[in-house]
């Protein structure tokens, strides 16, 4: 169904339950200018419909630890950009960012998710392999390693595959090649992301990508081409959220109302679901930036992703990507513990404990094999 209402919905086999199949691209734009509520809520229970059936009905948690804020870029949307000197910079140390995965494996989370501004260079690269080695050896194996830590060389990448990351987020920020240099400055270039992409891929990684929703000069048109880049592309996972301003970042605002960037998010979760149906999808914590409620909604949109935040709450203030970015003063145990699982599960959702919930298109794409440490 469009959202004017023209399309047939899909029964899913036995279950009673239907959804859309073979959204088309006219439809994608239709439903991202959908503004009818109840329209929108058939469009997320056909998102987490199809997710159920192609992913499964859980919700996999990955501990965020945000482990430095130290940044060698500069983009023009972010607030620990290089160029920022209104805050102080960190850098977790090597028993720091152990602590933090060791609290995750006790709380059973399947995965960790290591986070920064981008380095580059021999020290930091070994830097980080040690810490791969060291989680990988504290959990005894058991815990799966995302790593989200920008643009490397080919070198670098294979280096932290063969220590034991076997997941690499690699946001694209935008596929249009013209928005993205907008977004950045001169020595940014959309071609290295790609080709990093692309790396990533080959080196053996479950790789992911993403945009920002909603930004400064983007079109419902990009929004579509996005969906049909990360499919183009054939990416794993996905993870994109709201674009959110910060104010000492110097994309100018073009005047839209950041409520409109939330249900763009939600949308976007939902078409991203129905397009690509057997990719993981993050729940995005700039959702929860702008509602309480943004990553129990990003689930009930087709989510199944979650990154709890196991940043040190002393280093919180000074990973300030946009404004308002959430969980800044509560302490690790009960932003990402009890009282999350109890939302989720309210949301109708179970948490898949103490299982890395890998993408089932990587597994399909590998006959079945996750990466390295385990089946
Ligand atoms: N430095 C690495 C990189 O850029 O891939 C990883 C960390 S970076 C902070 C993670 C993501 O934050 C970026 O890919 C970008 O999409 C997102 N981000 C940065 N500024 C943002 C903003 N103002 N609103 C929403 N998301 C933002
Ligand atoms: Fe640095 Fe990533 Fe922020 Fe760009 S988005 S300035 S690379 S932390």
């Amino acid at each position: 169904m469009t959202g004017s209402g023209r399309r047939l919905f899909t029964a899913i086999p036995d279950s009673g339950r239907w959804y859309m199949t073979n959204l088309h691209t006219s439809e994608m734009l239709d439903w991202l200018n959908e503004r009818d509520p109840l329209k929108l809520t058939g469009l997320f229970r056909a998102a987490r419909a199809c997710a159920v059936e192609h992913v499964g009905s859980k919700v996999y948690f990955r501990g965020l630890i945000e482990s430095g804020n130290v940044c060698e870029k500069n983009c023009h949307y972010c607030g620990i950009r290089r160029g920022n000197r209104n805050f102080p910079r960190y850098s977790m140390t090597e028993s720091e960012i152990l602590a933090c995965a060791r609290e995750a494996f006790e709380m059973n989370y399947g995965s960790v998710v290591l986070q920064a501004g981008e380095r580059c260079g021999p020290g930091y690269s070994a830097f980080i392999e040690k810490i791969i080695r060291g989680i990988k050896t504290l959990s005894g194996g058991k815990i799966g390693i995302t790593l989200s830590l920008g643009e490397q060389s080919l070198e670098t990448y294979e280096a932290w595959f063969r220590a034991g990351a076997h997941r690499y987020l690699l946001r694209i920020e935008t596929s249009n090649p013209t928005l993205y240099k907008n977004l950045h400055p001169s020595d940014h270039s959309f071609e290295k992301r790609l080709e990093c992409l692309r790396a990533l891929k080959s080196t053996g990684y479950q790789t992911g990508t993403g945009v920002m929703i909603g930004l400064p000069g983007q079109t419902c048109e990009d929004l579509v081409n996005d969906i049909l880049f990360f499919e183009r592309e054939d990416m794993d996972m996905i993870g994109m959220g709201p674009y959110i301003p910060h104010e000492d970042a110097p994309l100018p605002s073009d005047g839209r109302d950041i409520g409109e960037n939330f249900r763009l998010g939600l949308v976007m979760i939902a078409l991203a679901r129905l397009r690509l149906k057997n990719v993981n999808i993050t729940a995005a914590t700039a959702l929860q930036a702008l509602d309480p409620e943004g990553r129990e909604k990003g689930v009930m949109a087709g989510a199944n992703i979650i990154m709890p935040n196991l940043t040190p709450v002393k280093y919180r203030e000074a990973y300030q990507l946009y404004e308002g970015k959430p969980c800044l003063d509560e302490d690790a145990g009960e932003s990402s513990g009890g009282r999350l699982d109890r939302r989720i599960r309210f949301a109708g959702a179970q948490i898949g404990y103490g299982d890395w919930g890998d993408s089932p298109r990587f597994r399909s794409r590998n006959n079945g094999t996750a990466g390295p440490g385990k089946a």
